[in-house]
């Protein structure tokens, strides 16, 4: 069994303040430990579950060289692989090749959650608000579509509990959460000590990965129009000129293809 693990950093227990997640702060070594050790506990999971090739992807900007690279590579379970990418969404061959089975650790809920921790949508893009056929989505929904894209269906969200709702809305009851901490604000939260959380992801990756039909994979649709509103009016500036790309107001564009891919390609990259 082949299991891709996508990983972000905001939705670990322990993990709280902008200073952990932002590479170069003092408190950010800290936070890179505790991610380090979530994923590892998401890996035993998986390889109790039946896994025999996992490979982990990191998607937490934390800037600079530290930019989905915040994996404590000396701390990080040798039972995987990881994966350095350069963009959000750029590494696809693993899935490319068929994989069966996708887990999301630490993930974050979308931008304008209330009460979701450090809650946003891509760090960096200036993303108000973002829509796949109508449908209002976050990182989970353009990381399940990605997967979706390959058909391999996405059976674990973990992070707080608004990631873990965001999750099973969009992608059904089947869906296994674990939530290890309960937002209070945007840098608030009651947590579970992540002694704890990481024995709860291991069990809920290794339970998840009993029925790999329990989520189908995620398809936003075809034809599919991706709608962006940014806080600003700089990208769709720019946008504009790109082929498939429509501005429809002064901070929003539209992203139309045949496929969810397609659409994503032609305004993101
Ligand atoms: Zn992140």
């Amino acid at each position: 069994m082949r299991v891709q693990v996508i990983s972000d950093m905001e939705g670990v227990s322990g993990i709280v303040k902008g200073e952990q997640t932002t590479g170069g702060e003092a408190l950010y070594e800290e936070g890179r430990k505790l991610y380090t050790h979530e994923i590892n506990a998401a890996v035993r999971g998986a390889k109790a579950g039946g896994a025999s090739e996992i490979v982990v992807m990191d998607c937490h900007g934390a800037g600079k060289g530290w930019t989905f690279n915040s994996l404590v590579p000396e701390e990080l379970d040798p039972d995987c692989e990881y994966v350095v990418q350069e963009e959000w969404t750029e590494y696809t061959e693993f899935l490319e090749r068929g994989c069966d089975a996708a887990l999301f650790i630490g993930m974050h809920a979308r931008a304008g959650t209330q009460a979701g921790v450090m809650n946003h949508t891509i760090f960096g893009r200036d993303f108000q608000n973002l829509w796949f056929n109508g449908r209002l989505v976050g990182e989970t929904g353009i990381n399940a579509a990605l997967c979706g894209t390959w058909h391999c269906p996405v059976l674990l969200v973990t992070g707080d509990e608004a990631a873990c709702s965001e999750g099973r809305e969009l992608l059904g009851a089947g869906l296994t959460t674990v939530a290890v901490k309960q937002g209070l604000g945007v840098f608030s939260a009651r947590m579970i000590p992540p002694v704890r959380a990481r024995e709860l992801i291991e069990d809920g990756a290794k339970r998840a990965l009993s029925d790999l039909k329990a989520v189908a994979p995620y398809d936003p649709g075809t034809p599919c129009e991706i709608k962006v509103e940014y806080k600003n009016t700089a990208a769709p500036d720019k946008l504009r000129f790109r082929a498939g790309v429509e501005r429809i107001d002064d901070r929003t564009i539209v992203s139309r293809a045949d496929t969810w891919w397609e659409a994503w390609q032609q305004f993101y990259f």
